[in-house]
């Protein structure tokens, strides 16, 4: 699974691209890409055509495109090319392009309501993909949008899965209980439903420290369950726990109630200090997986102390990284840096 640096890698990639474009023409190709979309594809394409996205969120591993009524002048463009299209004869099976002139936008509508979103899950090996017309399709192409940015002209995301467990769908905003940001990218208290019991992630600057030992120490149970609850810390995945827990030298099975609150401040400090070196370097690609919206990996993999290096050497103390199964996965450590106490 990707997680927090491999989802805003993928998140800060289309920020400049997607924000204030509007989609002119959406292509599902897989329906199954849909699976968290309540309605048929035509109901995605038909909800989506026509709409400007105004910023791109993240909050831990969730990412999702707010959607805002088109500009006028935009729509003028939009058109413009519509016409064109038609002309050419344009359109494919799933696909539709705006029969009409989208409505316009009523002054401070936006604001009044909080609207809604399209939320990208990117699932094991979902990729987001921009490209230009002239770039040849992928195999393994589930969904396309085709955008009008005012400055950069048409561009496509493609939305690119191997194993499909990813997904579009729109979801309504909903406003966030602390008034806070709901994500990084965008400044409004907005946040999905289906995003809405996902805790801050640690590098939201709305996080909470004090709520989160609070909650872990009340928690009983493994340190490294608690990492992974995304309703008590966001972002954090196999990976960066494995990380994060081999640099603060607690064992993952350590009972959170037995945490001593420097224990914990320590942790978390390092969760931060990982999630951001991580970023810093692309993120983590496995299998070439996880890349950028150009199609790009980012290589923090040769970074790593314990994640995947078992029978390797602990970079710290010599002895050998050990991986034990956990949760249907695996945990990687150095047993002797890393005990329970
Ligand atoms: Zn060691």
């Amino acid at each position: 699974m990707p997680e927090l640096p491999e989802v805003e890698v993928v998140r800060a990639g289309l920020e400049p691209a997607v924000t204030g474009a509007t989609i002119r023409s959406v292509t599902v190709f897989d329906e199954r890409s849909l699976r968290r979309h309540v309605g048929p594809s035509e109901d995605f394409i038909e909800r989506l055509t026509g709409l400007t996205f105004s910023a791109a969120v993240r909050r831990g591993k969730f990412l999702w495109l707010p959607l805002a009524p088109s500009s006028p002048s935009s729509a003028l463009e939009i058109q413009e090319s519509h016409a064109l299209r038609a002309e050419m004869g344009g359109g494919g099976a799933h696909s539709r392009d705006i029969p009409e002139i989208p409505p316009e936008t009523e002054p401070g509508a936006a604001g009044a309501t909080p609207g809604e979103a399209l939320v990208v899950h990117l699932g094991m090996s979902g990729q987001v993909l921009l490209r230009d017309a002239q770039q040849p399709d992928d195999s393994l192409l589930r969904i396309r949008l085709q955008l009008d940015h005012p400055r950069l002209g048409p561009l496509r995301v493609d939305f690119v899965d191997q194993r499909i467990f990813g997904s579009m769908s729109i979801d309504d905003l909903v406003a966030t209980p602390d008034g806070r940001a709901g994500g990084l990218g965008d400044g409004a208290a907005l946040v999905p439903r289906q995003v809405s019991h996902i805790a801050r992630d640690p590098l939201d600057p709305a996080f909470s420290d004090e709520q989160f030992f609070a909650a872990l120490a009340k928690r009983k149970t493994g340190v490294k369950r608690a990492l992974l609850d995304q309703t008590l810390i966001s972002g954090v995945g196999n990976i960066y726990a494995d990380e994060s827990l081999w640099a603060a030298r607690i064992h993952y099975d350590q009972p959170t109630s037995t945490l001593s609150r420097a224990r914990a401040r320590t942790l978390l400090a390092e969760v931060r200090l990982v999630l951001g070196k991580a970023l810093a370097e692309g993120g983590t690609s496995f299998d070439a997986q996880y890349v950028n919206v150009n199609g790009a990996s980012g290589y923090f993999s040769h970074s790593l102390n314990a994640y995947g290096r078992q029978g390797q050497e602990c970079p710290r103390c010599g002895r050998p990284i050990v991986r034990e199964s956990f949760m249907n996965r695996s945990s990687h450590l150095c047993a002797f840096c890393q005990r329970v106490r």
